[in-house]
């Protein structure tokens, strides 16, 4: 059978249908489906789609057509010339037609449309006839064809190369309208007379001969061919190309082109043209809502010329509210729009975006697609289409993506005012959500500025723990240096605060409290806003919306991800409030808890300078007297963390950093250290210096301090039994996980648990209890222990994956400085991701999936979890899912993003499933 390359829709038929988006693209699909499917046959002006499989051919063959086309052609516009009772080039009835673009996946405004094609001297006095002798209106659309056509198929899709993006000939022939609007004493183009536009038709053509050296096309086969041309090199056009690298859309897929009769909402006062959604995008109110204007085309709604007017009392706003809605000024049509749009939802199960015209008192429908929402309107739309049954459970669930949910947990910036910002300086999204504030630039001042009342954003080179008063301080955090996991994003993210690190091009001057980026400074207490979704900075004050409201619905739908999901979801919490914060947001139990973020921060004054006394201390006698005074600090710790997670696991970590970290730099606090530890301030510089470290990160911390510190860890795994067995007494149901950090040998894991075993024993006594019930485990961090993990599982009863050193020592990035050379690698595409972000599946993914296999197979009920940041990171959690592990842990605000993801991993799971099901049955060919 020959091969069908053009697809026709109207007058209630349709070749195609929603179905067919690879062959006839998205819009080509949808209309065809709103022309033709019994359930709709709505009044879609009628058209053709040439498929996406001549795109195809037009590339392969040096920009040709397959042979037959012409013809194919030929007949598909007979017949829409038939429905219409109009033909193409008729200069008494002509047929005016729309060419449009229209992919697989919509990629607005970056491929390119001509409409009015079909226009020319000929038979403009035909379309003034049908217009009722409009001839303002025809030769208004005669020079937007000529601006149109002469931009997009002569110069953009004929490669004419130029100089500055200002020099094309679109803007010079804008250039020759506004001065004769200027000349004539004319504010606006609907100013212009017949006679200017008649006038403007002429000097444009022969401005185009002078410019592009050719005639404009006054013939509508060669205006019709060049369009279609137009459209498919457009497919190569460099913005497509761009959006297609971001939005991973391959090359191959091609675009088809939708040739449709044009209908005009400006022929006078019984015309219109509108957009509207089926139920309200900023908010989800399940409420027909949009816009409309009289006397119109569709370009002028967009554009925002004049204010459009509400199409309905609910659609009314303070910049329309005087207007005169659709319902009122035309009701029979209003009601006939409103019939249609709640077809089209039932019919397509979702949210509708629709575009309308109505020429001379007709309507026609020139679009519908999936309405595009916001977060708090998504979530609101999904429990709402689910109770109407409209929906199923499944479909309500991968109907809210990640993004739109955090949305709902942070204040963020107001969408529309951003859009219109230039960016200060971009940098990694390490926090989410949106702040705003003055910039200050040390701690101490943030903690200052913030008691007197003023917001503040914390502007650092990077962030050490001594900073930490300051970060809570302030509204946000912004560094120069760091990755995603350096301490500034992982602090910033355990509190749900924004937070931008890494931004390579600032510059941050101390001495001359100045931060500067490509020629800007900003000084002290200047207003800056950050956007920590996606690492943008912007200067000045921008506002807020706060879309945390409303939590009944998302605790509902919530409550449907968590029917679906197999992952348990846990959180990361190093205080007992972090600990009933993750409770709050759904955490099933604690997958890591920092015993060092005790010393951080509010509270940490008296535990820190007795850690510091051990760290400094020479002799083992000296450090057990130090740790004897830490002991009650980190048993009220753990003890309070036990108590707020009740039942629920608890893993706490030993502590991990290398010690170096908390020795300290201000003078007055190293004077108190000699004295109390009675030394002097030399011998203390020189304890001190000996502590030092080439590469800290991969130095003396995690197990190894154990290891040369036996007493260290004893004193901690005592107060974590001591803290269980002082709870059980008061009736509770503490679990605590001992987890064992930086372990790359079983044999130093064994030594850990020996003293571990041996503590509890004593523990036991102490309290005259026959158990508590625990676990022992380690975290999975360094490549060796993943390789030796059958090794490590004969005595470990749980893995948890810290993915933030694996990374950091599967890839040998050091976790803090990836944010000077990561930007290279993204922009190179060297590497797709940011690996402390998103698990590098192929890779470090790999090293896990070992681990999981050989742990397993040694010790088949092994806990199996992850707590490095990726925890929370839903492509990871995705893959964490198809490893089979039991739960994942992330920071409390991060939770209710892990359950969605969870749920949505297992229906992404069956559905591929079903896919190669369906793919091996005998008899079912691949595609
Ligand atoms: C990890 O390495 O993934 C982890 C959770 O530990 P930390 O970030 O504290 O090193
Ligand atoms: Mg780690």
């Amino acid at each position: 059978m020959k091969q069908k390359y053009i697809y026709s829709f109207g007058g209630g038929k349709a070749d195609g249908n929603e179905s067919m988006k690879n062959l006839l693209g998205g819009k080509g699909a949808n209309l065809a489906e709103m022309a033709g499917h019994p359930n709709l046959r709505l009044p879609v002006p009628p058209g053709f789609t040439i498929t996406t499989e001549v795109c195809t051919y037009y590339y392969d063959h040096k920009r040709t057509y397959p042979k037959g086309l012409t013809l194919d052609l030929g007949r598909a516009l007979q017949q829409v010339e038939k429905l219409m009772k109009r033909k193409f080039g008729d200069p008494v009835n002509p047929l005016l037609v729309s060419v449009r673009s229209g992919a697989r996946k919509s990629m607005p405004g970056m491929m390119e449309t001509i409409l009015n094609v079909g226009l020319t001297e000929k038979t403009i006095p035909g379309l003034i006839k049908h217009s009722g002798g409009n001839d303002r209106f025809v030769y208004d659309a005669y020079r937007r064809l000529i601006m149109m056509y002469s931009d997009v198929v002569m110069e953009k899709a004929a490669g004419v190369e130029l100089e500055d993006e200002g020099a094309g000939i679109r803007r010079q022939l804008e250039h020759i309208m506004d001065r004769l609007k200027k000349q004539k004493g004319y504010r606006t183009d609907t100013d212009l007379k017949t006679e200017d536009l008649k006038e403007l038709c002429v000097q444009f053509k022969s401005k185009i001969k002078e410019v592009l050296g050719k005639e404009f096309p006054d013939d509508p086969e060669k205006q019709l061919w060049g369009g279609i041309g137009a459209v498919f090199a457009s497919w190569n056009g460099k913005r497509a190309i761009s959006y297609r690298r971001i939005e991973g859309i391959p090359d191959e897929w091609g675009t088809a082109v939708n040739v449709q009769s044009m209908v005009f909402g400006n022929m006078g006062s019984d015309s219109a043209t509108g957009v509207a959604f089926t139920r309200n995008p900023g908010n989800g109110d399940n409420k027909f809502y949009g816009e409309y204007l009289i006397d119109a085309q569709g370009e002028d709604v967009v554009a925002g010329i004049r204010t459009p007017a509400p199409v309905n009392e609910y659609s009314k706003s303070e910049h329309n509210k005087e207007l005169i809605t659709l319902e009122q000024g035309m009701p029979k049509l209003y009601k006939a729009l409103f019939d249609i749009q709640r077809r089209l939802e039932k019919h397509y199960h979702d949210m509708q975006d629709i575009e309308f015209t109505i020429e001379k008192g007709r309507l026609f429908m020139l679009q519908c697609r999936v309405g595009k929402r916001n977060g708090h309107a998504a979530v609101r739309i999904a429990v709402d289409m689910l109770k109407e049954k409209l929906i199923d459970r499944e479909t309500a669930i991968m109907r809210v993506t990640p993004d739109q949910l955090d949305e709902l947990l942070h204040p963020i910036i107001d969408p529309k005012i951003e859009k219109e910002q230039k960016i200060f300086v971009k940098g990694l999204p390490a926090g989410p959500g949106g702040a705003s504030g003055q910039v200050v630039f040390n701690a101490l001042d943030a903690v200052e500025w913030t008691k007197q009342g003023k917001k503040v954003i914390l502007v650092r080179e990077e962030t050490n723990p001594e900073d930490v008063e300051g970060m809570r301080a302030a509204q946000a955090i912004l560094t120069a240096r760091g990755g995603m996991t350096s301490h500034a994003a992982l602090v910033a993210r355990g509190w749900g605060k924004c937070c931008i690190v890494g931004c390579g091009k600032l510059h941050v001057d101390y001495k001359a409290k100045t931060l500067s980026s490509d020629g800007v400074t900003l000084k002290e207490g200047s207003w800056i806003t950050l956007n920590g979704t996606r690492g943008n900075v912007y200067q000045g004050q921008l506002p807020m919306i706060d879309a945390s409201s409303e939590n009944s619905i998302l605790a509902n739908f919530l409550k449907v991800c968590d029917s679906v999901k197999k992952l348990g979801v846990r959180t990361n919490a190093d205080t007992p409030e972090d600990a009933q914060a993750g409770r709050r947001f759904g955490a099933q139990g604690i997958g890591l808890f920092r015993t060092e973020h005790m010393f951080y921060g509010k509270g940490s004054e008296e535990p820190l300078f007795r850690l510091r006394k051990m760290i400094i201390s020479k002799t083992v006698e000296e450090r057990r007297r130090a740790l004897d005074e830490l002991y009650p600090y980190v048993k009220k710790d753990v003890k309070g963390t036990l108590e707020a997670m009740d039942g629920y696991p608890v893993v706490v970590r030993l502590l991990d950093p290398p010690l170096h970290e908390f020795v300290p730099r201000e003078r007055g606090k190293l004077e108190e250290l000699s004295r109390d530890l009675h030394i002097t301030m030399d011998e203390l510089a020189s304890r001190a210096e000996n502590l030092h470290e080439s590469n800290p990160m991969m130095g003396h911390r995690g197990v190894r301090l154990g290891i040369t510190y036996p007493e260290v860890s004893e004193m901690q795994i005592r107060a974590v039994f001591d803290a269980a067995a002082e709870l059980i007494a008061e009736g509770k149901k503490p679990y605590p996980e001992i987890m064992i950090p930086v372990v790359g040998h079983v044999k130093e894991l064994q030594d850990q648990f020996d003293i571990a075993k041996r503590v509890y024993r004593e523990v036991l006594e102490k309290h005259k209890l026959k158990s508590i019930k625990h676990m022992l485990g380690t975290m999975i961090e360094i490549p060796r222990a993943c390789i030796v993990s059958d090794q490590i599982a004969e005595i470990a009863q749980f893995f948890s994956f810290g993915t933030n050193d694996l990374t950091q020592m599967g890839f040998g990035f050091s976790r803090d400085d990836i944010g000077s050379f990561l930007p290279d690698y993204l922009v190179k595409t060297i590497l797709p991701d940011d690996p402390f972000q998103t698990i590098d599946q192929e890779g470090i993914g790999e090293l896990m999936k070992i681990s999981i296999e050989r742990g397993r197979k040694q010790r088949p009920n092994l806990e199996i979890g992850i707590c490095g940041e990726h925890g929370g990171d839903p492509r990871s959690v995705d893959f964490c899912h198809r490893l089979g592990m039991d739960y994942v842990s992330c920071s409390p605000f991060r939770v209710p993003i892990a359950r969605l993801a969870a749920a949505q991993a297992v229906l992404r799971q069956k559905a591929l499933q079903t896919k190669t099901n369906r793919k091996s049955k005998p008899g079912n060919k691949s595609k």
